[in-house]
């Protein structure tokens, strides 16, 4: 059963890692897919292909999200071209990790723009498609970082923990609207951005983690999936964390 037929999903940050197994996942399921990606122009267009040939309406796009501007631009064009947004994905991130001692104001103020202020740039956005069709599902990948903590991890922690604030207040605001907002809370996943964790062993790590492994891509994908479709219709302004039991 195919659960996001002719829905349209604008994900962020999709031409590698979780936002490009979010991308597949929701196409095989029938959504025509949007995307952005800030500098992987190669990888970008080979999704677009492979997204096409999945049978879906796909387009990237080349979008900072930590540009407010851009992002109204990006909305608008997506608009255009798609016809509406059902469902948004917030899924571009970066992350500076440095003790505070050493971490520059230079770095918090990266991932804040990156990471944070992204998340508002977009939503403000999506909503206005999402309130005329009386429906929509946003969905901000937070982190368990941001609900634990982390050494060496300030500025990071601090932006996925705002992540949650946000989507919580969100969820309150656009409710009655028939809008959902939810944030998914990963724990470590196989990506670029983690692939720091297997150097020295990735087994120290698995003593942290109930489940014994890293997370895959598409485990996250996964829980987009419910949150995007209406297998979640009655579920807003949660966290759900996908980290192999972690956050116990
Ligand atoms: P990744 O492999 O490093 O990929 C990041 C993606 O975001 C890329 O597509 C990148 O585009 C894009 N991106 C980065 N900055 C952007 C910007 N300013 N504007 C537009 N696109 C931008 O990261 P990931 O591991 O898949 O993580 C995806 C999300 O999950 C992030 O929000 C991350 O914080 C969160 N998360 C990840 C983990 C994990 O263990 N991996 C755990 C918890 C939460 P380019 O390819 O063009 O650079």
């Amino acid at each position: 059963m195919k659960l996001l037929e002719n829905k349209v999903a604008l994900i962020t940050g999709a031409s590698r890692g979780i936002g490009e197994a979010i991308a597949l996942k929701f196409a095989e399921h029938g959504a025509n897919i949007a995307f952005t990606y800030l500098s992987s122009e190669e990888k970008a267009k080979a999704l677009e292909d492979k997204l096409a040939g999945m049978g879906v309406k796909a387009k990237g796009y080349k979008s900072d999200a930590g540009d407010y501007k851009a992002a109204e631009q990006l909305a608008a064009d997506v608009s255009k071209e798609f016809g509406t947004i059902d469902i948004c994905v917030n899924n571009a991130g970066i992350s500076r990790d440095n003790l505070l001692l050493r971490l520059t104001p230079e770095q918090w103020d990266e991932v804040m723009q990156a990471n944070l202020k992204s998340i508002y740039n977009l939503t403000r956005q999506v909503i206005k498609p999402m309130m005329k069709s009386r429906a929509g599902s946003i969905i901000n990948l937070s982190s368990i970082v941001g609900v634990k903590g982390n050494a060496g991890q300030s500025a990071y922690a601090a932006s996925k923990a705002g992540i949650i604030g946000f989507t919580k207040s969100i969820a309150a605001e656009i409710g009655s609207r028939n809008i959902r907002c939810n944030a998914i809370a990963p724990g470590f996943v196989e990506t670029d951005m983690t692939h720091y964790l297997k150097d020295g062993g990735a087994e120290k790590w698995f003593e942290k983690i109930p489940l014994g492994r890293f997370g895959k891509t598409e485990d996250i994908a996964n829980a987009a999936l419910f949150l995007a479709s209406d297998m979640s219709q009655y579920v807003t302004g949660q966290v759900l964390s996908v980290c192999g039991g972690m956050s116990m």
